[in-house]
């Protein structure tokens, strides 16, 4: 007979993975499969340290999720649609695996591979769950480098070089893959781990539908294009969680921008034809080589940190600050001269760039290249820039140093006064004696990108520009 009757508190778990969906879990105790893990604790924890960690902390999940492993890994799941588990069984819990030529298999649509439990001798049944999901996916690494049928790209590709993907599947699909690899080809699955961070919605909290803050890149692809996008999701040390903004996006579509204009000044000059490098490049040019130099040798170490924010980085400041904003400017009237020095260099360092910024912004770069130089079919066939030839020591920092310092003055001087930077105006220089020769050394070139009708120097200690003839200016600028 019934005793009582009442109610009890349960503590439920909501659904809030993925869906957001907020109903409530039950816990429902079934009969699962599983493989058998925790024998391996020591192995796994000793082989995972010869995978190299981007970054370096993010090692430190995967070691912890080890460390504390308390079960087997389960293997199968009560679901539709999925991966069959090739298993028969009967009902003293014995499995019967499919005989490898079988596979793959669905166990419902076939014979077991045996007519009884070989255990008991009990009638055989079919296992009709699916797989976890990590069960094909922990194969990636084998199954792109060769492992089950082709033995000589295994040779040479395993183990692969690199794994991507998000904090949040670390003890998931990272631990997995390096299991599965570790037990059935006796090596760690990649050579370098990269983790990136997640995504945020732009008010800095994780995107979810039930929040509304969820952002998709689709929905002004068609404003700011792939390129920008990409570029903008870069644009975050690696394993950082950052907010997506679209003010961002918009920025990196200025900066792309800014490489097309710089493009199209450049292709009446350089566009299809190819140049010499000469003797002794105009002092100028010297100058922005070597920075290029500098800027290709860091690009390159970047990439092979995965460091993709120092490229963009590398963007601004050096083919936006130095190479648009400075020394197109000091070449122009040498490009008009058809100055084969100037040819030379601007063709150089910007081909370069492309190809440099290639990996990250696809479409544009492809397209300025097919344009302006197209030796190959694609950018991509393209090697790495070598920049090992250009001259670079530090004397050309100090030539950097000064000629910003000058540049900037005399642009300063000029907006200070209300003078358009196009109309001519004649200039007093005063600073260090170093400076001043300096300024004499490419003076040809400060007075023809300024519009300079006359420079006089004067001894001084510290730099500064002056306009010293205000009446011709007001007239020529009138004019
Ligand atoms: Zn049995």
């Amino acid at each position: 007979y019934l005793v009582k009757v009442e109610k009890i508190k349960h503590n439920v778990l909501s659904h809030t993975e993925r869906s957001d969906c907020l109903s409530p879990v039950e816990f429902l105790v079934k009969k699962q499969i599983y493989i058998k893990v925790l024998p391996f604790r020591d192995k796994l924890l000793n082989e995972y340290k010869r995978m190299k960690f981007h970054p370096e902390r993010m090692s430190y999940y995967l070691e912890e999720w080890i460390r504390n492993l308390e079960w087997d890994w389960n293997i199968s799941r009560q679901r539709v649609y999925g991966t069959p588990l090739p298993f028969w069984y009967c009902d003293n819990g014995h499995l019967v695996p499919a005989r490898e030529d079988m596979l793959p298999v669905t166990p419902e649509k076939s014979e077991p591979p045996v007519d009884k439990c070989p255990v008991c001798g009990a009638p055989l049944k079919p296992v009709t769950d699916v797989a976890d999901v990590w069960i094909d996916s922990s194969i990636t690494a084998l199954y792109i480098s060769g492992y089950f049928d082709k033995p000589e790209r295994f040779k040479r590709t395993f183990p692969t070089s690199l794994r991507l993907q998000g904090t949040d599947i670390i003890r998931t699909w990272l631990f997995y893959t390096l299991f599965r690899t570790l037990v059935l080809a006796g090596d760690v699955p990649f050579k370098d781990v990269l983790i990136n961070g997640q995504v945020l919605g732009p008010d800095g909290t994780r995107m979810s539908k039930s929040k509304g803050n969820v952002v998709s890149p689709l929905d002004r692809i068609d404003e700011f294009g792939a390129d920008a996008i990409r570029l903008t999701l870069l644009d975050a040390r690696i394993g950082d969680d950052f907010p997506f903004k679209w003010e961002k996006v918009r920025g990196k579509k200025l900066l792309l921008q800014k490489l097309w204009n710089a493009s199209r000044l450049a292709y009446p000059f350089i566009g299809k034809k190819r140049f010499e490098k000469p003797e002794r490049p105009h002092p100028i040019d010297a100058w922005i080589l070597a920075m290029h130099r500098k800027f290709v040798e860091t690009v390159v170490n970047a990439y092979r940190n995965y460091d993709f924010y120092v490229v963009v980085e590398q963007m601004y400041s050096y083919f936006w600050q130095t190479v648009a904003d400075e020394y197109l400017e000091l070449v122009k009237y040498r490009l008009f001269q058809e100055d084969l020095s100037a040819y030379y260099t601007l063709s150089r360092i910007l081909k370069d760039i492309i190809v440099l910024l290639h990996p990250i912004a696809p479409h544009i770069t492809e397209e300025i290249y097919s344009l302006m130089w197209g030796d190959k079919i694609s950018v991509q066939l393209e090697r790495l820039p070598d920049v090992s030839d250009i001259e670079y020591d530090k004397r050309f920092e100090e030539f950097d140093a000064k000629l910003m310092s000058l540049t900037s003055a005399i642009r300063t001087a000029k907006i200070k006064n209300r003078i358009p930077l196009s109309a001519p105006v004649k200039v007093t220089i005063r600073g260090p004696k170093d400076l001043l020769e300096f300024s004499k050394s490419i003076e040809t070139d400060l007075m023809r990108t300024f519009r300079i009708e006359e420079i006089s120097y004067q001894e001084g200690e510290t730099l500064t520009v002056e306009l010293s003839d205000h009446g011709s200016l007001s007239h020529h600028s009138a004019a």
